[in-house]
């Protein structure tokens, strides 16, 4: 007997990469994951540390001292913020409490994986929307939505091209919508732009926009899995409905607290950041390799063809070095390879250059 899923769920590919070693090759060089070269602030780490003491305790439902952190350091409301495992619990939230069965989500070409994915999980149809020159079309997604469009998701700045749009094209696209949809703004790599509001101001003057944001970038606590969603108190209420009560560990939320108290680490991280990305994108632009301006923590390597990105692709694992092949956001020709330190993005500019 054959016990069959709902329909949609078989269409969800098995997740492939996250992989840290190549088999044989020690000192690996992951640059896939767009993780922080510098890992998290000192003070997120005594405060993952000092929560060991009280391991035998559930965690706190309320998530009261992140919920207040985030709203000091952001300047919002805390009763209107809502944390999960991830942004992609964020994400979850929002399929399972707003889509379902004949209803459609919006993502765009070159879009992160996870929105296709959930809006699948949740039995609602994924529309998606091309790109123009891999930078996100307004048009294009007003021009797609229906009255079963219940999501629009949008990454600003995008992940893998790296690329942003205004904010007054940001808040275009939000008066455009259908009533019933709401623009989710996914803020994953906001931190990496100085001075960006990622769209909080848009959240707080429109009834239809929510905001995501993850701990796992720029904070440098992606293996505890915290991130945060911002949004009309109507909509945080809801998606607080489909939250499990203790969704968050206790370490989780008292690192991601301190985390996001410590600006000046983040400040830090940005500014070596956009340093050598630009080293990075240039060194690599020299040797033939172009890209979008990036204003994140990744350069999308452009290649001359499919089978050229991945012959390098190939040569920097015989290399110890871990990259991202994108094919699978329909960008064959490319890789996103994550910004490191200095030594790093010195290693991999070298080992593109052995390879041309
Ligand atoms: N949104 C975007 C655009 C991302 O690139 C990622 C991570 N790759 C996420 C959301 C999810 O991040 P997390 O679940 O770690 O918060």
């Amino acid at each position: 007997m054959t016990i069959t899923p709902r329909p949609g769920i078989m269409d969800i590919a098995l997740y492939q990469g996250g992989a840290a070693h190549v088999d044989g090759v020690v000192n690996v060089l992951k640059l896939s994951s767009n993780e922080n070269p510098y890992g998290p602030s000192d003070r997120a780490k005594e405060a993952f540390s000092r929560a060991a003491h009280d391991l035998h305790r559930y965690p706190v439902t309320d998530h009261a001292g992140l919920r207040t952190a985030i709203g000091d350091v952001w300047h919002l409301d805390p009763t209107r913020v809502i944390c999960g495992v991830g942004s992609d619990e964020i994400i979850h939230f929002l399929c399972q409490a707003y889509t379902g069965p004949g209803t459609e989500v919006i993502h765009t070409e070159h879009g992160f994986a996870m929105y296709r994915i959930s809006a699948l999980a949740n039995g609602a149809t994924p529309v998606e929307v091309k790109e123009h020159e891999r930078v996100t079309d307004v048009d294009a997604i007003l021009a797609a939505c229906t009255d079963r469009t219940r999501l629009v998701f949008i990454a600003n700045p995008n992940n893998p091209t790296g690329t942003m749009i205004g904010q007054a094209e940001v808040a275009r696209l939000a008066e455009g919508l259908p009533s019933g949809a709401i623009l989710v703004l996914d803020g994953a790599y906001a931190e990496y732009v100085e001075g960006f509001d990622a769209g909080l101001a848009l959240v707080e003057s429109r009834q239809n926009v929510v905001m995501t944001r993850t701990f796992s970038k720029i904070y440098g606590l992606g293996g505890l899995r915290v991130g945060w969603g911002y949004g009309p108190q109507e909509i945080i209420d809801t998606l607080t409905r489909v939250r499990g009560p203790f969704n968050l560990s206790t370490a989780a939320l008292a690192a991601a607290e301190a985390a996001v108290r410590d600006t000046g680490w983040v400040d830090r991280c940005r500014a070596d950041n956009a340093r050598w990305r630009e080293w990075m994108a240039t060194a690599l632009a020299e040797l033939g390799v172009p890209s979008d301006t990036s204003t994140a923590n990744f350069v999308l390597a452009r290649f001359t063809s499919e089978a050229e990105a991945n012959a390098c692709d190939d040569y920097l694992r015989t290399q110890g070095i871990i990259v991202r092949r994108v094919a699978g956001y329909n960008l064959p020709q490319c890789l996103r390879i994550t910004v490191g330190d200095e030594s790093a993005c010195r290693r991999v500019v070298h080992a593109v250059a052995q390879f041309k």
